[in-house]
């Protein structure tokens, strides 16, 4: 298998025997359904590969939502929709940095990830085997990013920064806080809930020195409570103690979370962990991940009850990514009903109406 291959790429002392990147190394944690077996007589592009971390968390019972999301079925090789819906390449300025909205910008830092979820919206990219970004390339993102001051925010993303060696992102800082001190950075990864022994004091350092001028930000994704383990939320606070804040970006995905009940513990675990439920994305269009699509109606179901019983801090957006690049927008029923004698109409969560002064 591929996923073989990218294990042995991350950084040392984070591949072991135990992480998951072949048939019988599954075989041996769990008895495959009829759909996982079938997977592998004509695999996917995107790899299997799965973190000792989360090896360990996952249980041998089919709805278990670690399996879910990990475990690759044949119907990934159904490929219905666009492998890129948010048509990344058509707004890629250098061959890793994408300019899509006017403020900010994402760049590909590497295809690799600790572990392939099986709805990555990336896959035209992710564990395709171009592997960690080159030095050239982090020099013309940084000059495009000098001559665009529009820009305020960057998105480091891939695949997941945080698989690129010490060494690398030493150096992808350090350009970046050259080229552009004020950036805000946006540090993306799922690294905290995959693999969060990468955390050592080793990185940590390298993050504290570069922390500077425009701040980073700690964007995760956490779409099961059974993924807040301690670890995890130590990897976390590893963040938390150098005033880097952290923000949680879930999807929903059927038969893991598409629950109210399960979101709910979900966003009020991340609030206890200091971790902002930030954003609860409905499944991107891309090839291969219809059977884990939830259907919008089911999501604006969850969204309506998860607004009666979350408070403001707890709740996350429930957005859409449109297709053919045309950005997010966030996904509720409208309260704001009617209008009458100098007063707008709104419904309330639980059908009723009030009004309140137009001036
Ligand atoms: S961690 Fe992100 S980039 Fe990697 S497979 Fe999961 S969704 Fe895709």
């Amino acid at each position: 298998m591929a996923g073989a291959a990218y294990g042995a790429a991350l950084p040392a002392g984070h591949t072991t025997k135990k992480m998951i990147s072949s048939r019988s190394a599954l075989e041996e944690r769990i008895h495959l359904t009829a759909d996982e077996a079938k997977w592998f007589d004509s695999p996917s592009s995107l790899p299997l590969l799965i973190s000792d971390h989360l090896a360990d968390l996952m249980q041998d019972e089919e709805d278990d939502p670690i399996r879910r999301q990990f475990v690759p079925q044949c119907m990934e090789c159904d490929i219905d929709d666009s492998l890129d819906p948010l048509a990344e390449v058509d707004h890629s300025v250098t061959g890793r940095l994408i300019h899509r909205y006017g403020h900010r910008a994402a760049l590909l830092t590497t295809d690799r990830c600790f572990s392939y979820c099986r709805h990555c919206f990336r896959r035209r990219f992710t564990g395709t085997d171009t592997g960690p970004i080159g030095d050239e390339e982090i020099d013309r993102a940084a000059e495009y990013l000098a001559g665009h001051r529009e820009i305020y925010e960057l998105l480091l993303t891939g695949g997941d920064l945080f698989t690129l060696s010490n060494a690398k992102l030493d150096r992808l800082f350090s350009t970046l806080r050259s080229c552009r001190e004020d950036l805000v950075i946006r540090l993306c990864t799922r690294a905290v809930a995959s693999c969060p022994s990468r955390f050592d004091d080793e990185l940590m350092e390298i993050i504290a020195r570069h922390d500077h001028g425009g701040p980073f930000l700690l964007l995760t994704q956490f779409n099961h409570p059974r993924e807040l383990t301690d670890e995890s939320i130590r990897a976390v606070g590893r963040f938390l103690a150098l005033g880097i804040p952290a923000f949680n970006q879930s999807v929903l995905l059927r038969g893991v979370n598409d629950d109210a009940d399960i979101l709910e513990d979900l966003c009020v675990r991340l609030l206890y962990s200091r971790i902002k439920p930030y954003y609860l994305f409905q499944c991107d269009l891309v090839g291969g991940t219809a059977h884990l699509r939830v259907p919008v109606a089911r999501g604006l179901e969850i969204e309506q009850e998860l607004r009666r019983r979350l408070s403001g801090l707890a709740m996350p957006q429930y957005t859409i990514d449109l297709p053919e690049g045309g950005g997010k927008v966030i996904l509720t029923k409208d309260h704001l009903v009617g209008e009458e004698d100098g007063y707008y109409v709104f419904s309330t969560l639980d059908g009723g109406k009030r009004r309140y002064p137009k001036v």
